[in-house]
């Protein structure tokens, strides 16, 4: 599932592509916006928040897409043929690209000034301009009894960690995901180790939270159940965690992660 650093890196592509240019080409193949159209107005900019993208349009107007599970913006030079199958959820095209919505778990058409209807209940963004540690803190430790696993998780928290980045933020402060946050002294570190990391990322193609790409090493401990942790050398273990399905899996070390609760 893409994380906050692919959907960083999306806005930035779109942003290329759109920004500033006149949509000649819009279509919204989502059955409640199928008589949307946006040409020829202009496309201000597009922002990540999260997992949620913005693309604000002229007029006051702002489409929100979120990448769900597989989603995916495709940029092609304007013409070219599109992705095919029933996979397109929306197009936005200008006289030199056309941007490809491909799966979207999320198609919405709003005013602008109405945004926060669609992301206001996310936490600070590690990637946005107005990342807040302290208020990141303060809502990660809210409920003292949720483990830290699951609050990383809840987008009302932190907006923008998936379970890789879950994952990889509790090895580096040593706690173990099912401890109760109220438990926990320094819930800031675990925020700064966040967004370290998700920023580290942004830029990059090719993830790594080690500093060191190569496949295999590249992560502490997402993906490596089974495998001997880079710095200790004991299993790494696999567990489910939450309530959303899709968004379960962790990985951590027990020996570098110690304080899971007997039971
Ligand atoms: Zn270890």
């Amino acid at each position: 599932m893409p994380e906050g650093d692919v959907v960083y890196r999306t806005a930035r592509r779109l942003g290329r592509a759109l920004d500033g240019r006149v949509l000649v080409r819009s279509d919204f193949r989502v059955p409640r916006y199928a008589t949307a159209d946006l040409t020829g107005r202009r496309v201000l900019e597009t922002v990540s928040r999260g997992k949620h993208l913005l693309t604000r349009v002229e007029g006051d107007l702002t489409v929100h897409t979120h990448l769900r599970m597989e989603g995916s913006w495709q940029i092609s030079p304007a013409g070219r043929r599109l992705p095919p199958g029933d996979v397109v959820r929306l197009v936005l095209a200008n006289t030199e690209w056309q941007a490809a919505g491909v799966r979207l778990g999320m198609v919405d058409l709003v005013a602008t000034a109405e945004e926060h209807r669609l992301v206001g209940h996310l936490g600070p963004d590690p990637l946005g301009p107005d990342w807040d540690v302290a208020e990141a803190a303060r809502r990660l430790a809210r409920d003292p009894r949720a483990t830290i696993g699951e609050a990383l998780l809840d987008q009302r928290n932190l907006a923008g960690v998936g379970t890789v980045y879950r994952a990889e933020t509790l090895f580096l402060a040593g706690v173990s995901p099912w401890r109760p946050v109220g438990e926990i002294e320094d819930v800031e570190r675990i925020a700064v180790l966040a967004r370290r990391l998700l920023h580290a990322n942004r830029d990059r193609a090719t993830r790594a939270t080690t500093g060191d790409p190569r496949a295999g090493r590249d992560m502490w401990v997402y993906g490596r159940a089974g495998r001997s942790c880079l710095r200790c050398g004991h299993r790494i273990s696999r567990g489910e965690m939450g309530a959303q399905p899709q968004e379960r899996l962790i990985f951590w070390c027990r020996h570098c992660q110690p304080g899971e609760p007997a039971g």
